[in-house]
Order: structure tokens, then C-alpha cells, then sequence
């Protein structure tokens, strides 16, 4: 079928696809079960480079069985995303964030915050290249959701609209609380966010 109107995920997919560059440094902000890190490491090749960040273990444990022979072209970061600077210097092509909790895990009480995702954000888009994209795929169901939605809704509204263009994208008939996207490009060359 012909579809036009996906789904966010291969929306956020098809963004970040048409950006990055085989040898490219990428960051997947919220590893989790690999899936967005695996397709990263597809998309950039044997010479370039995926930051894979995630505060579990188990999640880049799961993420490194994932990735197969691919996992070389990873660098798998057990830190939180808002420390990004301190493993990546360089510019990047791209990044995506996956918020919320570690699907299938015990323990769903471990969630992205505001605080740390804007400020990994803010770090990011410092070392994204100029036309590159940050994709951020938000949920709001589950407890903690509604209010990283807001602040990260306020915060983008922050961001000059001449230094990054900011966008959302939702399915408005789907059950269930699912996902919005917030996608970000980047318009100019900038080392630091500046916030109006
Ligand atoms: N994209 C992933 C996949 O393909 O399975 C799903 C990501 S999951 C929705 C969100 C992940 O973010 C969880 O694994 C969680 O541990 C992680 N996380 C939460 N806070 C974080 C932080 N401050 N820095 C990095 N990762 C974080």
C-alpha cells in the first residue's frame, strides 16, 4: 500500500535517513532495546560512528545483542544523555530520542526527565551539523509523560526560528496515547543554543 501519512517512528526514520551521511557521527540518545541505534549504525556505515546513550545496563546490554556485527561501529555510553559532551566532540549528522520508559523492563519507573532531555538537547544541537536533525519521539501516557511533554514543548519554542526549525507531527485518530514526534533542523552553523 501506498501510504504517505506513516506512522511517527518511520517518519522520524525517513527525517533523519535523508540527512545523515555514510561516515557520519550520529547519537541515539535513549538506546533502550537497540532498535533506533541499530538503524543509525545501518545508515552511517563502516565508517562512521554511533553514541548510543542510556542510564540502564540492560539496556545497552540488550542493545549490544541487537546490534550483532554492527556493534563495532558503536560506542554503547552507560551515562545520561545531558553528559553527551563529555564523550562526543565533533560534529554529528544527527540524533534521536526515543523518551519515556524501557519497553518490557521490570522497572517502568525509569523515564526521561525534562530537565535532562532538554539539556541534552541543548548540548546536541550545539554539535549538530548545519541542515542535520534531531528527532524526539514523545509519549505522554504513562505517569511523568504530560509534564516532559510541556517542558519540552515550552523549550522548543524557545529556540530561535532563525537558528533551528521546529515541527510536530501526530496521528490525531490513533487509540491509546500514542507518540508525537517533535523533529528540530538545524538552520545555521552554532556552537550554543541561543534562547529568545
Ligand atoms: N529507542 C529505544 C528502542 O529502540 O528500544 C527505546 C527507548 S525507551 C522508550 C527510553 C530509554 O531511555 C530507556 O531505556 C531509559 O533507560 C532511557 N533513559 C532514561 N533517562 C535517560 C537519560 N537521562 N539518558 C539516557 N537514557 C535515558
Amino acid at each position: 500500500t501506498d501510504i504517505i501519512l506513516h506512522r511517527v517512528l518511520p517518519v522520524a526514520k525517513r527525517l533523519i535517513s535523508e540527512r545523515v551521511q555514510p561516515g557520519e557521527m550520529v547519537v541515539d540518545a535513549t538506546a533502550g532495546n537497540g532498535n533506533d541505534t541499530l538503524f543509525l549504525a545501518e545508515l552511517v556505515g563502516d565508517s562512521g560512528k554511533v553514541f548510543a546513550f542510556d542510564i540502564q545496563q540492560q539496556a545497552l546490554d540488550t542493545t549490544r545483542q541487537h546490534l550483532g556485527d554492527l556493534a563495532g561501529r558503536t560506542s554503547l555510553v552507560l551515562d545520561s544523555h545531558e553528559n553527551v559532551r563529555q564523550y562526543v566532540s565533533g560534529e554529528i549528522g544527527g540524533a534521536m530520542f526515543n523518551l519515556g520508559y524501557l519497553p518490557y523492563s521490570e522497572d517502568q519507573s525509569i523515564i526521561t526527565k525534562p530537565s535532562s532531555t532538554i539539556a541534552a538537547l541543548d548540548a546536541l544541537l550545539g554539535l549538530l551539523k548545519k541542515t542535520g536533525i534531531i528527532t524526539i519521539t514523545v509519549y505522554d501516557g504513562h505517569e511523568g509523560g504530560s509534564e516532559e511533554r510541556d517542558a519540552l514543548l515550552e523549550y522548543v519554542k524557545t529556540l530561535h526560528q532563525g537558528d533551528v526549525h521546529a515541527i510536530r507531527y501526530e496521528l490525531l485518530n490513533q487509540r491509546r496515547n500514542p507518540p508525537f514526534l517533535i523533529a528540530l533542523e538545524k538552520m545555521k552553523d552554532f556552537k550554543e543554543v541561543r534562547n529568545v
